[in-house]
């Protein structure tokens, strides 16, 4: 049998760590034969329900999980982890500025790349989910000094997802069809889905919508998803973000398939003319544990101007939370 791979996953009373921690320990991230250690973290004021996840976790007798942690302790809840998934932060409460949020959940992320540096194994991979999640992740990365950028990436793979099943409705195909989606930017407005280099089934996607649906509909509506879900069921996203979680990570720790690619939040290599350094989401092939940025493909004037809009917005984030960052990072 092999060894087990150990998981943390904060903020997991959550709505979105509610719906992950199931499907992590049920084998649907690594695997039918991989066993799995749970590490649960949470915030003190949430532990009782987190007492309640793992009651339940421990009646699905699953036998993959041969432990589960639950703790309000990062020097516990990271301890040796192999992967850190970082769900929690703090929602916009009334009339808080946009600046404001960014700054409070800056000071989390930064002490938890401290202490995913410090009680991490050193070949972590930590996946940022918490808003606003490209720059808490960059957050997290600059202060985990010892670890390298390429081991933080933040989520645009429900934004990816979304774009996808789109398509996918518009067409009449299915979703396994389509091939190189892409989410350009930030996980935000300024999100650019991308469906210029996308194959379906082997024909440009652009031969079977037009320009007028993908700029006035689909992309305005991926933009808009999660506003849309609130004001249908009263409560925001949280399945099809777990699911994307575990989307993100199968693919990182166990590849693409030939001839696709995902999107992933990566620190910038200056690709695409994006400022080294910021998380931005590009088009990534994986194998082995490793990402790599799809390079030379063909943007257009108006493809390069959302991107830029994008990296703005970033440059705008990683501008309000400089003082969080260590020098050079
Ligand atoms: P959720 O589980 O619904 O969301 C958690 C985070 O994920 C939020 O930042 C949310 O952003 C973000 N997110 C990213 N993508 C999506 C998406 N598609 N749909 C919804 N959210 C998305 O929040 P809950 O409030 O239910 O749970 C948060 C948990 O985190 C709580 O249990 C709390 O105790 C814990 N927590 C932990 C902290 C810590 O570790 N220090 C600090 C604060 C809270 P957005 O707000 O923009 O929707």
């Amino acid at each position: 049998m092999k060894n087990p791979i150990k998981i943390t996953i904060t903020g997991a009373a959550g709505h979105i760590g509610y719906a992950l921690a199931f499907r992590v320990a049920s084998g649907q991230m690594f695997g039918p034969d991989q066993p799995i250690i749970l590490r649960l973290l949470e915030i003190p004021q949430a532990l009782s329900s987190l007492y309640g996840v793992g009651m339940e976790l421990e009646d699905c007798a699953l036998p993959l999980l041969h432990d589960t942690v639950l703790t309000d302790d990062p020097a516990i809840g990271f301890r040796e982890t192999d992967y850190a998934i970082l769900i929690g932060a703090k929602p916009r409460s009334k009339g808080m500025q946009r600046n404001d949020l960014i700054l409070e959940n800056a000071k989390i992320f930064a002490m938890q790349g401290r202490s995913i540096n410090e009680h991490a194994s050193k070949n972590v991979r930590v996946l940022v989910v918490g808003n606003p999640a490209n720059t808490n992740a960059l957050i997290a990365s600059a202060n985990a000094t010892d670890l390298h950028p390429r081991q933080f990436t933040s989520m645009t793979r429900l934004d990816h997802n979304r774009a996808l099943g789109q398509l996918a409705n518009k067409t009449n195909r299915l979703v396994a069809d389509i091939t190189r989606m892409i989410i350009w930017g930030n996980h935000s407005m300024t999100q650019y889905p991308d469906i210029g280099k996308c194959l379906i089934n082997g024909t440009p996607a652009y031969d079977l919508v037009t320009r007028d649906w993908v700029i006035d509909h689909m992309i305005p509506r991926i933009q808009r998803r999660g506003a849309e879900i609130i004001e249908a069921r009263g409560l925001s996203s949280a399945a099809s973000a777990a699911d994307a979680v575990v989307d993100h990570v199968r693919n990182w720790a166990l590849g693409t398939q030939e001839g696709d690619w995902v999107s992933m939040g990566v620190a910038s290599d200056g690709s695409y003319g994006i400022s080294e350094g910021v998380v931005f989401s590009f088009p990534v092939t994986c194998k082995d544990g490793e990402y790599e940025i799809v390079q030379g493909l063909g943007l257009d004037n108006l493809d390069q101007s959302r991107l830029k809009t994008s990296e703005k917005e970033l440059l705008e984030e990683r501008a309000i939370v400089k003082d969080l960052l260590p020098k050079g990072r």
